[in-house]
C-alpha cells in the first residue's frame, strides 16, 4: 500500500494494510464470479486440497496458480490490488476529463494542472536540475547551530524529515488537545534493524545501500572521488541515528511514546540543538505543549549535533533532499532511486507507468478534492447505508460478546461497553472536505509542485497544535484502498475505495459481504481492544480501565496469540514476528468472529441465499478467504517481515480460522483436520 499517509498520531492509525509500494497494474478486469454464486469465484478454487487442511489453499490455490504478480509491482493481491487498480483507472480518467476541457472552478484547475505537470517528462528533464539547485541551495550557507536549525525547519515543512520529525499529535492523555510531538527520523533504509544487524544479508544489503546513495550523490553534482567518502559520512550519521532510535516493537507500547515535558523539558533534554529558532522558522514561535515521543533519540541528537563536523551534516542533509525529491526529478534520478528501493528491497522489475505515479501524486496532494468526483462515480447513499448497516451489526456482535465474555469482571466489562458505545465511524468519504484554496500550483514545474503539496500540508499540520482536534477530519483519502481505527479518536473509518467488489458488493449475497468487508469491519471495530488500542479509553485517553485480573487475563490469552504466529514462516530462513504483529493478529482473529456472529443476526428474518455448491455459513467463509488471495516477490515477504505489523494473507486467513470451532463445523472437518489447532486461542 502507499506509504503511510501522514496521519495526526505518533502512532500511525492501525492501518489494515501494509508499510511500503502501492498495488496493481496490467488487466483492470473486474473481479470475476465465472460460476458459482457472485462474490465468490468457484474457477479459482483449489479442489485438490481440502479445506479442513488448509483452507487458504482451497479457496485461493487455483488463483495463485493462474496469477501473475504484474512487472511493476511487488505483489498483488485478489482484494487489495484488483480494487486499486479499478480506482486509479477511475482517478486517471476524472483527472484526463480535468486537463482536457477548461476547469470551470478552482479546484479542477489544480487537479488538471499537477496531474499535467507531473506527466510532462520533456519539461521535467529539462527544468529538474534547476529545480533541485533551488532546494539544495541553503544548505550550503551554513554556518553555525542557529543556522543549522533554520534549515532543518525548511527542509521538515517541505520535503523530508532528516534528523527528527516534529508534527501535531494528540496529546495521549488529553487526546481532544492537539499539541507538538518530536520524534524519531532521518533513515535512509526502511527501518534501524537494516542498520544494526550482522547477518550476512544485512551486510551485503549495507554494501548495496552506500552504492545506491553515492550515485545519486554524483547524479546530483558531488564529484566521483568525493562521493565515495561521503557516501560513508551519510551513512555513519544514520547508523547513530538507528543506534537512538526505538525498535518497531517498543514503539507499540504506548507508555513508551509518551513524555511531554514541553518546550522547556526539550531545551533541558538537548540544549545543544537550537530550538527556539528551530520553532520560530517553523511558523510557531510560541509553541511550547511538545511530547517527546523518544528521549534517547533526542539526547544522541544533541551530541550528534556538537560531534559531526558541520560538513559532514550538510552533506547528509543535502543526501536527504536528494533522496525526497527523487521522484520528482529526472530519468537518471528516478531510475536510480527505483533500482534500490523497488527493484533491489521489493524484487520488482519495472517501474510503475508514469500516470500511475501521477494519479498517486495527486491523490497525495488533493486526495478530498480528487475524491469526491471519485465517490460521486463509484459509491452513493445507497453504499453507506449498506455498509453502516453491516457496521451497526458488528458493533451489536461486540456487544453481546463482551456482555457474555467469561473472562471479564463487572466493572471492566462497563467500562469496555462504554468504549464500544463511543466508536465514532466513518463511511465513504468526510462531510466536509478540506479547502485547497492555499494550494499553491506551478503548472511549469512537477517539482515545484511536490515541494508546494508538502508546505501546504506542512502548514495545515502544524496549524493544528494548541487547539482542540477536528473530529471531522479524515486520515486517509476517500479512493484509498484501506481502513484504520485510531485509538487516540476512538473511531474506524472506511473509504469508498475500499467499499468495492470483492470487499463489498452492492449485489452479492450476504454472507459474502459479512466474510469479505464484514471480517475487515470487526477487525478494525476489535483493534479499540487489541494489546494496544485497550491502553486507550472511551474519550481516546491513555489510561487503564482495566482490573488487575482481567489484565492478566488478557495478557495470557494474547501470549498464546504471539506464539501461535511466532511459528508461522512465510520464508524457509524467516519467522513472522508475533509481537510486532499482535495487535493486528487479534484484530483478525476478533474480527472474524464478530462478522461472522453479525451475519448470523442478520440472517434471522431473512430467506436462505440463492443455490449454490455451498452452503451460505461456507460461503461466507469463501468470501472472507477469497478477499485476501495473494503473491508476493520473495524480496519484497522479506521486507514486510521486517516493517509490517500484519501477517501475510495466507496467515491471515487460516491464522483466525484454525482457532474457530465454528469453521470447523461449517466445513464437517475431523477432529484430527490439520486446520484445527490443538491450543487454540481466544481473545474476544
Ligand atoms: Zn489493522
Amino acid at each position: 500500500m502507499s506509504k503511510t499517509r501522514a496521519t495526526l498520531s505518533v502512532f500511525s492509525p492501525l492501518l489494515l494494510l501494509t508499510v511500503v509500494s502501492t498495488t496493481s497494474t496490467s488487466s483492470a478486469q473486474a473481479p470475476s464470479a465465472s460460476d458459482g454464486t457472485p462474490g465468490v469465484d468457484e474457477s479459482i478454487l483449489d479442489r485438490s486440497v481440502s479445506p479442513c487442511d488448509d483452507f487458504y489453499r482451497f479457496a485461493c490455490g487455483g488463483w495463485i496458480k493462474k496469477t501473475e504478480i504484474p512487472a511493476d509491482r511487488p505483489g498483488w493481491s485478489r482484494g487489495f490490488s484488483e480494487i486499486n487498480e479499478r480506482n486509479q483507472t477511475v482517478l486517471k480518467d476524472l483527472l484526463e476529463q480535468s486537463t482536457a476541457k477548461p476547469a470551470t472552478d478552482a479546484n479542477g484547475k489544480k487537479l488538471g494542472d499537477l496531474y499535467k505537470a507531473c506527466m510532462d517528462e520533456p519539461t521535467i528533464e529539462k527544468t529538474a536540475s534547476a529545480d533541485l539547485a533551488s532546494l539544495l541551495g541553503p544548505i550550503g550557507k551554513i554556518k553555525n547551530a542557529d543556522d543549522l536549525a533554520k534549515e532543518l525547519a525548511r527542509q521538515h515543512a517541505g520535503i523530508g524529515k532528516p534528523l527528527f520529525d516534529f508534527s501535531p499529535s494528540p496529546d495521549f492523555k488529553n487526546a481532544n488537545q492537539i499539541i507538538g510531538n518530536l520524534d524519531q527520523s532521518g533513515l535512509g533504509l526502511p527501518d534501524r534493524d537494516y542498520y544494526l544487524k550482522t547477518d550476512e544479508k544485512s551486510e551485503s544489503l549495507r554494501k548495496e545501500y552506500l552504492g545506491h546513495v553515492e550515485r545519486m550523490l554524483v547524479l546530483s553534482g558531488v564529484a566521483k572521488d568525493k562521493a565515495a567518502a561521503q557516501a560513508q559520512t551519510i551513512f555513519a550519521i544514520e547508523k547513530r541515528l538507528a543506534q537512538a532510535s526505538m525498535s518497531r516493537v517498543e514503539r507499540r507500547e504506548p507508555k513508551n511514546l509518551y513524555h511531554r515535558i514541553d518546550l522547556d523539558g526539550v531545551v533541558a533534554l538537548a540544549p545543544n540543538f537550537a530550538w527556539k529558532t528551530y520553532f520560530a522558522a517553523l511558523g510557531i514561535p510560541t509553541v511550547k505543549e511538545i511530547n517527546v515521543a523518544t528521549p534517547e533519540f533526542f539526547k544522541e541528537l544533541n551530541k550528534l549535533v556538537v560531534e559531526e563536523k558541520l560538513e559532514n551534516l550538510k552533506t547528509y542533509l543535502r543526501w536527504q533532499q536528494v533522496h525526497g525529491a527523487a521522484m520528482g526529478l529526472s530519468k537518471p534520478f528516478v531510475e536510480e532511486s527505483f533500482s534500490f528501493y523497488s527493484k533491489r528491497l521489493t524484487g520488482t522489475d519495472k517501474i510503475l507507468p508514469r500516470w500511475k505515479r501521477c494519479v498517486g501524486f495527486v491523490d497525495h496532494a488533493m486526495g478530498e478534492s480528487l475524491g469526491m468526483s471519485f465517490v460521486a462515480k463509484t459509491f452513493g447513499d445507497d453504499g453507506k447505508a449498506k455498509a453502516l448497516d453491516i457496521i451497526h451489526g458488528i458493533e451489536s456482535s461486540m456487544e453481546q460478546s463482551i456482555k457474555t465474555l467469561p473472562w471479564m469482571d463487572e466493572p471492566t466489562r462497563k467500562a469496555a461497553l462504554e468504549k464500544l458505545h463511543r466508536i465514532a465511524n466513518k463511511i465513504g468519504f468526510p462531510e466536509k472536505p478540506r479547502s485547497y484554496d492555499a494550494l499553491v500550483v506551478n503548472p511549469g514545474s512537477h517539482l515545484k509542485n511536490i515541494l508546494s503539496s508538502a508546505q501546504f500540508e506542512s502548514k495545515r499540520e502544524l496549524a493544528k497544535i494548541g487547539k482542540p482536534r477536528d473530529k471531522g477530519e479524515w486520515l486517509m483519502t476517500p479512493p484509498t484502498v484501506n481502513a484504520y481505527y485510531e485509538p487516540l479518536f476512538n473511531e474506524i473509518a472506511f473509504p469508498a475505495g475500499i467499499l468495492q467488489p470483492p470487499m463489498f458488493g452492492r449485489t452479492v449475497p450476504r454472507a459474502v459481504n459479512y466474510g469479505a468487508i464484514g471480517m475487515v469491519m470487526g477487525h478494525e471495530v476489535t483493534h479499540g481492544f487489541d494489546d494496544e488500542g485497550r491502553q486507550f479509553d472511551a474519550d481516546g485517553n491513555l489510561r487503564d480501565w482495566w482490573s488487575q485480573t482481567v489484565n492478566t487475563e488478557f495478557n495470557r490469552r494474547a501470549q498464546c496469540v504471539v506464539e501461535q504466529y511466532s511459528g508461522y514462516k512465510p520464508l524457509p530462513d524467516a519467522n513472522i514476528d508475533g509481537k510486532l504483529t499482535l495487535g493486528e493478529n487479534i484484530a483478525d482473529l476478533g474480527g472474524l468472529k464478530l462478522a461472522l456472529l453479525a451475519y448470523r443476526s442478520s440472517q434471522k428474518d431473512q430467506p436462505a441465499a440463492a443455490k449454490s455448491t455451498y452452503s451460505d455459513e461456507q460461503l461466507f467463509f469463501l468470501g472472507m478467504a477469497q478477499a485476501w488471495c495473494e503473491r508476493r516477490r520473495p524480496e519484497y515477504s522479506r521486507l514486510l517481515i521486517n516493517v509490517d505489523p500484519h501477517s501475510p494473507a495466507e496467515f491471515r486467513v487460516n491464522g483466525p480460522l484454525s482457532n474457530m470451532p465454528e469453521f470447523f463445523s461449517a466445513w464437517k472437518c475431523a477432529p484430527t483436520a490439520k486446520m484445527i489447532r490443538k491450543n487454540q486461542c481466544q481473545v474476544w
